[in-house]
């Protein structure tokens, strides 16, 4: 096929170097046997619109959206999904007659990845979230979905926490961790969803909240997550890292778009995890 023909996909943000989705979507489209292409947009900060306009006057299809732009995207797109517009973020885009629509995928990639390969089921399950930034926000309605016995946020900044519980409490059980009584709960899963893993500070995970059996799952992946996973294994806790959900919310964006549910196998999650190690 010639080159202008290709099917053209691409993820924009700021940084972009460090992203794995193209690699990820030509092994989905390989695997598939279908050719486009999928580029990298380093868009500035204040030029996100001008960006995905400029894709798709260029014959762009579909784009992911990555930090710091899911909530532009949001406010970009005409029309969106109702998960979208719980979250108030968006991470796929597609136009169709002219009308830019826009989806989240992040939440539904977390919950892929715990059931479909790890076996894991929300449903009763006690869920500690540390952090109440973009990827809390957007993980909280799909873990609800899934009907949790509850849901409590550990987060550095309290007011921050307390904007979370506002959003979401019409969704169900929500409130902030106690901090005068953190003993008395116990959690079967416990989600890193803060960016400290990538600070050099010492990462902070309030104690006496585990039991045997229960579940650390880090929304970072590579060096970002090793803070949490060296935690984990220290207190012999099982741990997982975000790559599993990465690629799960990639192929969500895939079937939004090419209306084909890629296969998520072992060996991309090992190939991409020899890349990020
Ligand atoms: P964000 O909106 O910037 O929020 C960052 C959160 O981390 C806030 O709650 C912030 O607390 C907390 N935080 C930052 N530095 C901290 C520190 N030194 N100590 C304690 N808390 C700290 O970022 P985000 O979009 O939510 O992303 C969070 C992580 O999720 C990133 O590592 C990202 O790569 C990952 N992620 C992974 C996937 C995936 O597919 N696997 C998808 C989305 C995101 P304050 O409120 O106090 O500032």
């Amino acid at each position: 096929m010639a080159e202008q023909e290709l099917k053209k996909y691409a993820v924009i943000g700021n940084p972009i170097d460090h992203s794995l989705s193209p690699e990820i979507h030509k092994h989905f489209a390989k695997d598939l046997g279908i050719d486009l292409s999928y580029i990298k947009i380093k868009a500035n900060l204040d030029g996100f619109p001008e960006a995905v306009n400029k894709f798709f006057d260029e014959g762009g299809l579909g784009c992911n959206v990555t930090l710091p732009f899911k909530q532009n995207a949001f406010d970009y797109v005409q029309q969106s999904s109702e998960l979208a517009k719980i979250t108030g973020s968006v991470n796929t885009i597609y136009k169709n007659e002219g009308i830019f629509f826009g989806d989240s995928t992040d939440g539904i990639g977390f919950i892929s990845d715990l059931e479909k390969n790890k076996d894991f089921y929300i449903k009763d399950k006690r869920i500690l979230i540390l952090g109440a930034g973009g990827a809390s926000k957007g993980i909280i309605p799909s873990i609800f979905l899934k009907k949790p016995s509850s849901i409590k946020i550990y987060n550095r900044t309290y007011e921050n926490a307390n904007k979370v519980i506002e959003k979401f409490s019409i969704l169900g059980d929500i409130s902030i961790l106690d901090k005068e009584n953190i003993e008395k709960n116990k959690f079967d899963l416990v989600i890193n969803a803060t960016s400290q893993g990538m600070s050099s500070e010492n990462f902070e995970v309030p104690e006496g909240i585990f039991e045997k059996g229960s579940i650390c799952y880090d929304l970072s992946y590579g060096a970002a997550a090793k803070n949490f996973m060296n935690f984990a294994k220290e207190n012999q806790l099982i741990f997982y890292d975000g790559l599993g959900m990465l690629i799960e919310q990639a192929a969500e964006s895939f079937f939004i778009w090419e209306g084909i549910r890629p296969n998520v196998t072992k060996r991309l999650y090992e190939k991409l995890l020899a890349v990020t190690n």
